[in-house]
């Protein structure tokens, strides 16, 4: 039977049914139709099928996987081509598991180096988050699998990540924090988008009609299904009405009568509601529908996360070409991270890999001689005297020193985000130690976000390994000696300080409403429009040989708007090893009359030369890559005049460039005034930190919303927050109850579950309660918190007897 005609046999409890999951990780099934309950699951960095199904937090143990360079490192690769052979191989493992839908790619933008799940995220730059995101989708999707790209959008934080508001200026919007997701969704089609926690301008993205019925489904044309995050439903009407098709996990028919009273009064359509069952319907016939029959190898796979890896490795440092190493020296390595490998991120994206072998094992396998120490604990930030007196004697017998060092676990996470960009003091003060030696001092680095250096100075290499999967450690090894060499860039800058970051006096601040003041100027926009200076800039990164660019040309010196624009540029290699190179180009328009930032990449290649050898690349930049969003037309407009086109290593490492001008067809265009006269986004290098709400509510131009009163309870607050009342702090205890259970085995996670059990608002516990807590009983408790406590008592009790 047709899926349309199986909606219209349906039962409406059936149709409520199906729109609802059926547990953590299974949609509802319906044998009467033959329908099967289709498994969704994490990702995205490998596949993580877990044997409990209530735990979404992954503490619990999954079937083993080969657990992937993370999404910070597949960007760093700047190579699509590569991301989709991941893809390809996680859809094949999808597939051998009966999964239909793998929960990613993690597609949101790195506003601050501070968010905890920025492992979890491509870049600060929408168009290369965009070209990395379509292919890792692709790839997956190649093998009969479906994705999820996610969280959709502008879930930027971990802190307070399901109640916040974001208020967010339209353009930034678009060109920033969408862009992305706008283009995968176009260009692949994943077949579902997994809508974010958070509100956005005053709407939760799970009720956002502008986000989802608006933009995705109405301007990108997305015709999949759109599933709520896990516990991210607020209002299940809204929801439906917005476009919101599934809830997961399911809710045990929690909003059964909400539906129906809904369908009654008329404040939602039977239409509408069918329109999300044959959606459903529809995805669960697609993945029944195709299966690969590629083989799963998991040592293969193991081989293809090690070369994805070593293309991810960032070079960063490489004073008189101390990197390579020679395999015949012995050397000291130093930091307990050799021994014991930070290579994925935690949360739900936490993998059980199929091995895991350390930086130590890999040396003895390769026979390289080492003497090693640990030199400080990973859980303790304090500098252990012992330790380090150790680590102290064993370098000093060597002439080079391998320190690894990085960040723990319970400095970065899903759950929360980081209060600083440091180290922990007991690695800084071992690396500083260790520097006084006057050896050659190696660097590595793990971890999945920048830090701040301050011995940076003192290294004379630094190899930036980010989190780089379970085949980490022979990538690592790989570059150090030479077998391969490094051709990874960063995705994102490196700031040298917290104070520096665009976003520096609102990011993830104690308040309901999250204003993002720096608007369009996120990352390296902010920092070369500011002219600041940078530890790193963006798109930088080193390797063993050397190129040049020669000639760029334009296939034309003036275009209109509807024209097409070659640019053709020679790279050659001048060492004399084979190497890679990413070729970046970028636009600016320096005299426009609108703020803007002072450059933006539109296009970029990674090429592969030998020595000696030459290659001409050719970019085709069209409309868009002229373009910035006018909220007046509600579209891209193009601003006539003379246009920069730069082409080079990094975003501060321009070797050529060259001028078009562009006319556009588009002549009567009102352009808002405010970007015109708003100070504060001009001139940004004099200016400084000037994003200042009072210039932002300007900007906003939508009327901006009062603080809501902390002690007024809702539906939607923390339980943590209720604890001024009796019934807050049982609710909590019962809470704390529960994160002890959680934390019992798995101490590494204990953080992250504090911190998401702290911040968990009653409705999502209601959600996730299995019937347990009903939403009546949750309104009345609301009630008697805010001092009602006659309604309160009555809401419970007609809540006890279903009226
Ligand atoms: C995360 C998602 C994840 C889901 C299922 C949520 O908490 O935000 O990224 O896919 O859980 O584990």
């Amino acid at each position: 039977m047709d899926s349309k005609k199986v909606v219209d046999a349906m039962t409406l409890e059936e149709k409520i049914k199906m729109i609802s999951g059926k547990d953590f990780w299974h949609l509802s099934d319906l044998p009467r139709f033959g329908i099967p309950a289709i498994m969704l699951t994490d990702g995205p960095h490998g596949l993580r099928k877990q044997a409990v199904s209530d735990d979404h937090l992954g503490i619990g143990k999954s079937v083993p996987a080969v657990s992937f360079p993370t999404a910070v490192n597949l960007a760093s690769s700047w190579d699509p081509e590569l991301v989709e052979n991941v893809g390809r191989a996680l859809g094949t493992h999808c597939v051998h598991e009966n999964v239909s839908v793998l929960l990613g790619p993690g597609v949101n933008i790195k506003r601050s180096p501070l968010c905890g799940r920025n492992f979890e995220y491509f870049s600060e730059d929408p168009l290369l988050t965009g070209h990395i995101a379509a292919a890792w989708i692709k790839g997956v999707q190649s093998q009969g699998a479906g994705t999820s790209i996610k969280h959709y959008a502008l879930n930027n934080q971990e802190t307070r990540r399901m109640t916040i508001n974001v208020l967010v200026d339209e353009r930034a919007m678009h060109e920033i924090y969408l862009a992305g997701f706008k283009y995968a969704v176009e260009k692949v089609k994943p077949h579902t988008v997994m809508s974010a926690y958070n509100q956005v301008n005053g709407q939760y993205a799970s009720e956002n009609e502008c986000l989802i019925e608006e933009l995705l489904r109405n301007r990108w044309g997305f015709n999949g299904i759109v599933v709520s995050d896990w516990g991210a439903t607020n209002d299940r009407v809204d929801g439906l009405n917005a476009g919101l098709d599934l809830e997961m996990p399911g809710s045990s028919g929690v909003h059964t009568r909400a539906i129906k009273k809904a369908l009654k009064r008329g404040s939602l359509s039977i239409k509408t509601l069918d329109q999300s069952v044959l959606r459903i319907l529809e995805l669960i016939r697609e993945s029944e529908k195709k299966r690969s029959n590629t083989r799963l190898d998991l040592e293969q796979q193991h081989n293809l996360a090690g070369k994805v890896a070593a293309e991810s490795l960032v070079l960063l440092k490489n004073v008189q070409n101390t990197l390579p190493l020679n395999k015949k020296t012995t050397v000291a390595v130093i930091g307990s991270l050799a021994k014991k490998l930070r290579y994925q991120g935690s949360g739900s994206s936490r993998v059980n890999p199929t091995k895991l072998p350390s930086i130590l094992d890999i040396l003895k396998q390769r026979q390289i001689f080492y003497e090693f120490q640990q030199g400080y604990f990973l859980t303790d930030d304090h500098c252990n005297e012992k330790m380090l007196n150790e680590a102290i004697q064993v370098a000093s017998k060597h002439n080079t020193i391998i320190v690894f060092a990085g960040l723990p676990e319970h400095y970065e996470s899903e759950g929360f985000d980081r209060e600083h960009l440091n180290l922990p003091a007991a690695q800084n003060r071992l690396i500083e130690e260790l520097s006084r030696l006057n050896k050659k001092m190696v660097v590595v680095l793990l971890g999945g976000s920048p830090v701040i250096m301050p011995w940076l100075n003192k290294a004379a290499a630094l190899l930036n390994s980010y989190l780089p999967g379970q085949a980490g450690a022979e990538a690592i090894i790989d570059v150090l000696y030479g077998d391969v060499n490094p051709s990874g860039r960063l995705a994102e800058t490196y700031p040298l300080s917290l104070a520096d970051t665009p976003c520096y006096t609102s990011f993830a601040c104690e308040k309901h409403h999250q204003p993002y003041l720096e608007s369009i100027y996120v990352g390296y926009r902010y920092y070369d429009t500011a002219k600041k200076e940078v530890l790193f800039p963006f798109g930088y990164g080193l390797g063993y040989t050397t190129f040049s660019y020669h000639s760029l040309s334009l296939s034309a010196r003036e275009i209109t708007d509807s024209n097409t624009l070659d640019v053709e540029v020679t790279i050659s290699n001048d060492g004399k090893r084979s190497g890679k190179e990413v070729v970046q180009l970028y636009v600016s328009m320096p005299e426009s009359k609108i703020f803007r930032e002072a450059k933006s990449l539109r296009a970029f290649k990674k090429i592969n030369l030998q020595p000696g050898q030459k290659e001409t690349v050719t970019f085709t930049l069209d409309r868009k890559d002229f373009a910035y969003y006018n909220p007046n037309i509600a579209d891209d407009h193009v601003e006539t005049g003379t246009y920069e086109i730069l082409v080079g290593s990094s975003s501060r490492h321009i070797h050529h460039s060259a001028s078009v001008f562009v006319q556009s067809t588009e002549q009567h265009i009102p352009v808002p005034e405010i970007y015109q006269t708003l100070k504060n986004y001009h001139n940004l290098s004099q200016a400084g930190h000037s994003f200042t709400v009072e210039a932002f509510k300007q900007l906003y131009e939508k009327p901006y919303p009062e603080e809501p009163d902390r002690e007024y309870v809702t539906i939607n607050t923390p339980v943590y927050d209720m604890q001024h009342h009796f019934i807050g702090r049982k609710l909590y205890k019962m809470i704390e109850n529960q994160a002890r259970k959680m934390n019992r085995d798995n101490t590494d996670s204990s953080v992250m579950v504090n911190r998401i059990l702290k911040e968990i608002p009653l409705r999502s516990i209601v959600y996730m309660s299995q019937g347990k807590l009903s939403l009546a009983m949750a309104d009345g408790l609301v009630d008697i918190i805010n001092g009602k406590t006659c309604k309160g008592l009555c809401t419970i009790f007609k809540g006890m007897i279903g009226i």
